[in-house]
């Protein structure tokens, strides 16, 4: 397999900072019900930060393009959501190799979302973000296609509204947290489903 290169990257950060720029305004609504109202901003100030250095950070392999693009992230997002995220795409970096195929890239996001459990102290099933990755990450490994992907980071992300918050600012609504999207589960639908859009689904 031969490397991703540099318009691989640039397609895919692009088409992520698209979307958040896209969604601002719905990711900020969906924190407005459950948390401080500021997601949709974090990710979209994350996300203009990739894309001002992206010339840099397409032009590494995509082991370094992933991790400056974590560092971006952290730098910039703020707020739980940066370092999270942050962590995700450094793990990303560290783990996976610059031709990744579906299983090195499955093991990568396990050792990823395993990285944000650890910065987070949480797990699954507590609203946030990890109820979208560990699912897609789940599907990835089954060997799932790139529509089946998508398909499960709807449905996981969907499954946050009953879901009463047990992490994150959220979590201080107790149960009136129910009956809302998590504004992260839905940021990190976004995500997936901009890389499968570049990957062709
Ligand atoms: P903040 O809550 O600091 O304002 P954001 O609004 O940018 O940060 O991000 C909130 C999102 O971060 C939540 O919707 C949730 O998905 C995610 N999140 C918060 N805390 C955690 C945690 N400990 N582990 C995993 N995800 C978390
Ligand atoms: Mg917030
Ligand atoms: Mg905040």
């Amino acid at each position: 397999m031969t490397d991703v290169g540099e318009a691989a990257i640039t397609a895919l950060a692009t088409a992520m900072a698209e979307a958040m720029f896209a969604h601002a305004g719905e990711l900020t609504d969906l924190d407005q019900a459950i948390g401080d109202g500021d997601h949709g901003l974090n990710m979209k100030r994350g996300f203009e930060a990739v894309m001002a250095e992206l010339p840099a950070i397409a032009a590494k392999p995509l082991p370094e393009a992933l991790k400056a693009a974590g560092m971006q992230l952290v730098m910039k997002v703020g707020g739980a959501s940066g370092p999270l995220y942050g962590t995700l795409f450094m793990t990303l970096g560290k783990e996976i190799g610059p031709a990744p195929d579906r299983q090195e890239l499955a093991a990568a996001l396990a050792a990823a979302i395993a990285a944000v459990k650890a910065r987070g102290k949480s797990d699954t099933g507590q609203k946030t973000m990890l109820d979208v990755l560990a699912p897609v990450q789940a599907a990835l490994a089954a060997g799932a296609s790139i529509g089946e992907i998508r398909a499960v980071a709807g449905e996981a992300a969907d499954a946050t509204v009953p879901m009463r918050a047990t992490k994150g600012r959220a979590s201080f609504l107790g149960e009136r947290s129910i009956g809302h999207m998590d504004p992260g589960a839905r940021s990190s639908q976004l995500l997936v489903e901009a890389v499968c859009g570049v990957l062709g689904g």
